[in-house]
């Protein structure tokens, strides 16, 4: 059956189709960490939906949540009608939300995905300053509709002003670390202020505290305070794109808290609506300047995502699994880090939390440049070496011969990104790193 489906899948589905090229497999049946496939193969799903799946496949406090709403006969399409399962959501959401913006929250319902929402920021910031120029960084990722193209890496609109985003490895600069991000923030002030040929004072700044399908690079903190406070300055609204780092996955419940920031916007999905589809910007009460209809939507009222989200909020908030992300995360660093020791295919190791990148590099190739001479060294030693793309891609192929699916990403698409539940165990963390370490031999043999 399963030799079958992927066959007439391949014959009629676009081509635009895409994990299903790398992950020939028809699941079935799938719980927490694990899928089944429909040939009887089971397999620890490190993709997570695409760092959707916070509690995993399946988990039963989001089965209870869903199937609570369908006993009960509550209507599943409402368009935007305030509904029992919308003010629950509501009222977990605004249970977790940073201090600073907590007290001060407006929420949006949009589209079902991700990009819908970052739309929708992109507008309100817009209509809230009078403005249209956004400030965006390399290397980001905000979704795949127009204007969230506009301000991802690689996108060429002239309204975005593109910026350099942190990076140890490969630091624009050359130099890594606070010292190179502390460079990129003063680029940032030099273009703002250059008033003769510089941009006009955009409508926003949008940025990822972890920059996810662009290689997995955190944010320093002090670059995300310098960018909180250069945005302040100038009163620059300040979006933070949560889609793929919210509900714990880098360690805290959002990923601004670890530097305190509040941003002025938040775009959220994936993960809050407990792995059905849903997407909400929240923002400060003063921005909430739309007339009725200016941004509207059909499925902005998904009342299964939204009890799947809130049990899902609800189970991460009580039982600390941020605080499980950070640990369980930290211990795959370290240990992947000795992996890096061993095998010098193995460029740099990176994350934050459960959100994990390993870069394959060319080990032959000469390093690019070294890094610069400066007085607050990055990470030192020679520069980086060229991405291996076909060496990522052959490791996901290990991966998955070994029952482990990782999901690959980066600029250079060198990068194979793991992003396990957070409810993920102790032993099951050492089942994927053990097969991680094993392909990653059998590829550098
Ligand atoms: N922003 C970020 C940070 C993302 O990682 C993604 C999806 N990977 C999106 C936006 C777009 O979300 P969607 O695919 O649901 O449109």
């Amino acid at each position: 059956a399963q030799e079958d489906i992927l066959r007439r899948q391949s014959a009629r589905e676009s081509a635009a189709r895409t994990y299903a090229r790398a992950l020939p497999i028809v699941p079935v049946r799938a719980r927490g960490l694990t899928i089944e496939g429909a040939d009887g193969r089971r397999y620890l799903d490190c993709l997570s939906g695409a760092g959707t799946l916070a509690l995993g496949h399946n988990h039963p406090v989001v089965l209870e949540a869903i199937r609570k709403v369908l006993d009960s006969g509550a209507p599943l399409h409402v368009l935007d009608l305030a509904t029992p399962v919308k003010d629950a959501f509501t009222t977990e959401l605004f249970r977790t939300l940073p201090p600073g913006l907590a007290e001060r929250a407006r929420v949006q319902f949009c589209g079902p995905a991700g990009t819908d929402a970052v739309e929708a920021a992109l507008k309100l910031v817009r209509l809230a300053t009078g403005r249209t120029g956004v400030l965006a960084f390399t290397g980001a990722y905000h979704g795949m509709t127009a204007g969230a193209l506009e301000v991802s890496g690689g996108a060429t609109e002239v309204r975005v002003t593109r910026l350099p985003y942190p990076q140890d490895y490969r630091c624009p600069f050359g130099v890594g670390g606070e010292y190179g991000a502390e460079l990129g923030a003063r680029w940032t002030e030099s273009v703002l202020d250059d008033t003769k040929s510089g941009v006009p004072l955009p409508a926003g700044m949008i940025l990822e505290p972890v920059q996810g399908e662009g290689g997995v690079h955190p944010a320093p903190d002090a670059w995300m305070r310098r960018m909180r406070q250069i945005t302040e300055d100038r009163s620059i609204p300040l979006i933070a794109d949560e889609v793929q780092t919210g509900v714990g996955r880098t360690g805290r419940f959002w990923a601004v808290e670890h530097s305190g920031v509040v941003p002025d916007v938040m775009v959220l999905s994936k993960a809050i609506g407990g792995s059905l589809p849903l997407a909400v910007v929240v923002y400060r009460d003063d921005l909430d300047l739309w007339q009725p209809g200016a941004h509207a939507g059909t499925f902005r009222g998904n009342q299964l995502a939204m009890a799947a989200g809130a049990a899902t909020l609800a189970h991460v908030r009580e039982n600390g699994l941020a605080e499980r992300a950070h640990s369980v995360g930290t211990r795959m660093l370290t240990q992947l880090r000795s992996l890096a020791a061993e095998f010098p295919c193995i460029g740099d190791v990176r994350g934050r939390g459960l959100m994990i990148g390993v870069e394959l590099v060319d080990p032959e190739a000469a390093p690019r440049a070294a890094p610069l001479d400066c007085p607050a060294p990055g990470p030192g030693g020679t520069g980086p070496r060229p991405a291996a793309p076909a060496l990522a891609a052959a490791v996901q192929q290990e991966c998955l011969r070994r029952g482990l699916i990782v999901e690959l990403g980066g600029r250079h698409a060198g990068v194979v990104r793991l992003l396990p539940p957070l409810t993920i165990s102790d032993e099951q963390t050492s089942a994927v790193l053990d097969r991680f370490a094993d392909a990653v031999a059998a590829v550098a043999r």
